[in-house]
């Protein structure tokens, strides 16, 4: 940070969940239509695949290993960077899942890792075996530049290697972002950075090197728990679950701060499930409710987002709904988008002046971007970066077009948690990171290393530009799917 590029306001995707923020990290470029647009596939960590009947529904952090197919899920519209790299010299992957396109992977099987993961992310883990991943990472990146023979069949260190520290996100969970646990993970993180840079320098390829250091989130506390049992069944709502109850009328592929639901359109029985037209939500199910008005009863509930029903990839509308916390009105507003890849641009709407849905009106800088007129990502990036929300006129949409995106979203204010995760409860973690404050969307970003590179602080940025920075510096072009942009 002292001698490289750094920000403190670098902006993360929509979601701020694990998935889909390192895709986007890694690839350079967000979600969207995967089949049409050039973008990646993936909106969540857990999503309904409606296409196919009966519907399928994945969940990465699922036991039978679903997350080898996150590679797959990525679709063929978009690169990691290791990808793009390829033919240009020796990529390797540590510890990391989304790893398209490397050489040299670690731990060299499919097993292995899971394993590394299911023995981490247990509540009873030892935290001996923590200090001894994040020791582990560098040292099999530090074996790689030493004999890369063995790794790569050839003597040429690896020219592009991606690394995942996963270890500080599973005690945030558990112990929480001010347990002393959590903040002495993060000092043997940076030692172990450390070690890696001054062994990278004792081998003589440390001017050689840029070495960029990001989060994919951040996080929050909730105050308390909460069941959303009673709300289902006074609804009439029952959780479809492939291995249940195939016939039920709603899945919640996640709540935890933010809740994603999925509900089954009239045209079903041709696709699975579509996704329900406006007119069918507003009547949904045994009871006739009108879904658009009765998920804010879920306590804590404000903010609603849905999509228009005409929508196409190119060209759409995606309604957004805001309960006051005090009056209990509802402020209404709307983004329309237009366009797709780097000609994409959306317009945000209040319906009242002075009071829109996240809050940009009451800012000098962000009010400008509400002018009736459709601005581009970096616009939004200039003008709502230092603000709750960063970038959600842009992100939200992106998140929609992909069809394994769900119908109604629905967030907190991060006060209470539900923990769910498709029909299961899950443990109950206080400390998440899925809301659109400032505090889980706004992630640090370093890069340094070589001395070439220029010191500078640069005032707000994106994860996307991470990749495009990069590969400039090695005077690589991205792939035409990267919506980020260089840095220097
Ligand atoms: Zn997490």
């Amino acid at each position: 940070m002292e001698n490289g590029i750094f920000s403190r306001n670098c902006v993360t995707d929509f979601p701020t969940i694990t998935y889909p923020t390192q895709q986007s990290l890694i690839t350079g470029t967000y979600t969207g239509n995967y089949r049409k647009e050039l973008c990646h596939g993936v909106p969540l960590s857990d999503w309904m695949g409606r296409d196919i009947a009966p519907p399928k529904l994945r969940c990465y952090a699922s036991k039978d290993l679903q997350i080898y197919k996150m590679n797959e899920d990525l679709g063929r519209n978009c690169q990691t960077i290791l990808e793009t790299l390829q033919d240009s010299g020796n990529t390797s992957s540590i510890v990391q899942f989304i790893n398209r396109g490397a050489d040299y992977i670690f731990p060299e099987n499919k097993i292995k890792l899971a394993f590394y993961y299911l023995l981490l992310s247990r509540k009873r883990f030892f935290l001996n075996l923590i200090a001894l991943a994040n020791t582990m990472i560098v040292q099999k990146l530090l074996e790689n530049f030493k004999k890369p023979k063995k790794y790569f069949g050839n003597n040429e260190p690896p020219i592009c290697s991606h690394l995942l520290f996963f270890t500080s996100d599973i005690l945030c969970h558990a112990f929480g972002y001010d347990n002393k646990y959590y903040k002495l993970n993060l000092i043997h993180i940076d030692k172990q950075i450390g070690i890696l840079i001054s062994e990278l320098d004792k081998m003589g390829y440390l001017d050689d090197t840029a070495i960029a250091i990001t989060a994919d989130h951040g996080n929050y506390r909730a105050g308390k728990t909460g069941s959303l049992t009673n709300f289902f069944e006074h609804n009439g709502l029952t959780h479809y679950h492939t291995r249940k109850n195939l016939k039920g009328n709603v899945n919640l592929c996640g709540f935890t701060g933010v809740g994603f639901f999925n509900f089954k359109g009239a045209s079903s029985h041709k696709y699975g499930w579509s996704h329900p037209t406006i007119n069918e939500l507003k009547k949904y199910g045994p009871k006739r409710i009108n879904l658009l008005e009765s998920l804010f009863k879920i306590e804590e509930s404000y903010l609603m987002y849905y999509r228009d029903t005409n929508n196409t990839y190119d060209k759409g509308i995606i309604h957004l709904k805001r309960k006051d916390k005090t009056t209990g009105n509802i402020i209404l507003g709307t983004i329309e988008y237009r366009g797709t890849g780097n000609n994409y641009k959306t317009k945000y709407i209040d319906e009242d002046d002075n009071n829109d849905i996240f809050g940009y009106s009451n800012d000098d800088i962000a009010s400008k971007l509400i002018d009736n007129r459709f601005h581009s990502i970096n616009e939004w990036l200039k003008g709502t970066s230092h603000l709750d929300y960063p970038m959600y006129p842009d992100l939200i949409p992106r998140h929609f077009k992909n069809p394994r995106s769900s119908d109604i979203i629905i967030s907190t204010d991060g006060n209470i948690v539900f923990n769910y995760e498709h029909k299961k409860k899950k443990m109950d973690y206080s400390y998440n990171h899925d809301i659109g404050l400032r505090k889980c969307a706004i992630v640090p970003l370093i890069i340094g290393g070589s001395k070439e590179i220029p010191h500078q602080e640069i005032p707000y940025c994106k994860t996307t530009d991470i990749v495009p920075t990069l590969l400039k510096m090695i005077g690589k072009k991205p792939h035409k799917s990267v919506i980020g942009e260089s840095l220097t």
